[in-house]
C-alpha cells in the first residue's frame, strides 16, 4: 500500500523534474523538491541523472536504467523463471521489496556522488 502512494508522489516529483508538473520551473523544483524529501531521495541530482536516462532510454550501451540483460548473461536460474509462475513470483517480490530497495540504493547513489 505504501509503495503504491509514495510512487504516486515519485510519479509527481519525476514530472516536476521534467519541468511538466506546471508553466513555472520555481514550481516545478519546489513542489520537485518537497516530494522527494518526503520520500528520502535527492531531487536535484536524481532530476540531472534521469535526464541522462532519458536520452539514452533503450540503448544497450548507455542507458543507465533499463539495460536488459543479454542471453549469454543470464545467470543458470533464469530459465526456471520464464514461465507464468515464475513471472508471478518475480513480480511479487519486486513489488513487495522493490520500492524500499530503490529508495535505499537510490539514496545512496546519490549521497555517493552527490
Ligand atoms: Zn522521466
Amino acid at each position: 500500500m505504501q509503495g503504491c502512494i509514495f510512487t504516486a508522489f515519485w510519479a509527481l516529483a519525476h514530472e516536476c523534474g521534467h519541468q511538466a508538473f506546471s508553466d513555472y520551473q520555481w514550481l516545478d523544483d519546489t513542489i520537485g523538491f518537497i516530494l522527494h524529501t518526503f520520500l528520502l531521495t535527492p531531487y536535484f541530482s536524481l532530476k540531472y541523472s534521469h535526464r541522462r536516462h532519458h536520452s539514452n532510454t533503450g540503448s544497450l550501451e548507455r542507458d543507465e536504467v533499463f539495460v536488459p540483460k543479454k542471453k549469454s548473461a543470464l545467470k543458470w536460474w533464469a530459465k526456471h523463471f520464464n514461465n507464468p509462475l515464475g513471472r508471478f513470483l518475480e513480480i511479487s517480490i519486486q513489488l513487495i521489496l522493490g520500492w524500499p530497495l530503490y529508495l535505499l540504493s537510490t539514496s545512496l547513489v546519490h549521497l555517493t556522488i552527490g
